[in-house]
């Protein structure tokens, strides 16, 4: 395929934007080479401009579960538009969203909206410290919770009592209050809470990861967490950012059958439109500004346009028993697929899958926390990346990214791309 507008467009972006994008992985740098630039998109297909068609496995990271300019959303967005984009005042649609929201979760009774999903994860952990009264929290390697300073942390030589900034500008004081602990393993959670005796005001956990591959939780786990949680007064926190509203209508908690103490949502939510929220019960919730002392605010806060997408988006999923059925076995088909077809070109891989979310490793062991994540080839998957691409198919630019399957898909298109990847893993 040939990028030359792409590439062109890209030098122009490099001049005023730092690194040419707004967020760093659009700058394919875990792949090489030159970053694809959209012109638009419908249902499973990105077009770039240099009038290529892509199958689109990412789906702006998440959000387009039913195809990109869904009908139902983009019309919403329109019909708003026309009575005005924002008002920094209350507007009913705010509270329909937040009753759908609430209607569909477990165990959330109020839900505050933000513009992201960072926004939500800080807010949340915020929350979470005002509640308790207590200072640090437990995050797990390899889960991402958004940029704000609290998450960009790694572990430090004294990772079992505090961690290290992962990023200048991030403090060491910052950096004292989060420890980090390793996925999926509850034993090292236990020796971070018997170390951090009473100091602890929650642990906060992507309930299925998606932001190192796709590693599902390890049964018993999540369980596990719940019980220390309440044994140690923490508030147990779900970043649901990528999990809510797609792995089932309650996101992890119903699909786990595990209640956590305040959930963060944003991608799906929002329909594609910059959305974010967190939820908890109301004795939590209510500590929150202007009904209790925990401040937090946003001029764009509850936008009508994004309430709109994220109303049609959420109702659409509502009404329709069978999307999140139907999200699985496109991606149960496309797991199958692929796993035969590198099977038989002698390709060492490990495939992780879970509902909707799914990564292929080109590693032999088990991927079940960051360690093992980043044990993959690396080099092979640039190769994998880069053939897929030219073939029409678009996965992540990183090996540590899930892929989001859309219900826009078709079964031609799985075959194409499991095709695809039988004509890439040739070249590996
Ligand atoms: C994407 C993501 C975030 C950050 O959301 P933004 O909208 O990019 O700020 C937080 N947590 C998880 C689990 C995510 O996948």
């Amino acid at each position: 395929m040939i990028y030359k507008r792409s590439s062109a467009l890209f030098a122009e972006a490099e001049k005023v934007i730092p690194g040419g994008v707004n967020s760093p992985v659009r700058a394919f740098k875990g792949v090489g080479g030159t970053p694809i630039f959209v012109k638009e998109a419908k249902g499973a297909y990105l077009y770039d401009e240099d009038g290529n068609r892509l199958i689109d496995y990412i789906n702006s990271w998440g959000p387009m579960i039913l195809g990109h300019a869904h009908e139902p959303v983009v019309n919403a967005v329109i019909e708003k538009a026309k009575k005005g984009t924002s008002f920094g005042m209350p507007t009913e649609i705010e509270t329909q969203i937040a009753e759908l929201a609430v209607s569909m979760v477990p165990n959330i009774d109020k839900i505050r909206f933000v513009n992201s999903g960072t926004e939500a994860c800080m807010s949340a952990v915020r929350l979470a410290r005002g509640f308790t009264g207590k200072d640090k929290i437990i995050k797990f390697a390899g889960c991402y919770h958004g940029h704000s300073d609290s998450f960009l942390i790694q572990a430090g030589s004294g990772a079992s009592t505090f961690g290290t900034p992962n990023s200048p500008g991030v403090t060491k004081g910052t950096a004292k209050d989060t420890l980090l602990a390793k996925y999926n393993d509850i034993e090292n959670v236990k020796a971070l809470i018997q170390a951090n005796k009473n100091e602890i005001a929650c642990i906060i956990i992507e309930p299925v990861a998606g932001n190192m591959g796709c590693i599902p939780p390890v049964n018993g786990f999540l369980e596990g967490l719940r019980e220390l949680c309440d044994a140690n007064n923490i508030l147990l926190v779900f970043d649901e950012v990528m999990t809510g509203f797609r792995l089932a209508k309650g996101g992890a908690q119903e699909l786990f059958n595990i209640n956590a103490d305040i959930v963060c949502f944003g991608k799906v939510i929002g329909g594609g439109l910059p959305v974010g929220a967190f939820a908890a019960r109301n004795e939590i919730m209510n500590y929150l500004a202007p009904l209790g002392p925990v401040y937090q605010a946003g001029t764009l806060s509850g936008n009508p346009l994004a309430m709109a997408a994220g109303l049609s988006m959420l109702n659409e999923l509502n009404n329709d028993a069978e999307v999140f059925n139907r999200l699985k076995e496109k991606t149960a088909y496309l797991h199958e697929g692929i796993a035969k077809v590198l099977t038989q070109n002698n390709i060492t891989h490990t495939i992780n899958r879970l509902g909707s979310m799914i990564s292929v490793h080109f590693d032999e062991e088990q991927v079940i926390d960051f360690d093992t994540a980043a044990k993959g080839n690396n080099e092979k998957f640039k190769k994998f990346f880069h053939g897929m691409l030219n073939a029409g198919v678009y996965i992540a630019p990183s090996a540590f990214e899930t892929w989001f399957i859309t219900d826009a898909l078709s079964y031609d298109d799985l075959d194409f791309t499991i095709s695809a990847v039988n004509t890439v893993s040739k070249t590996l």
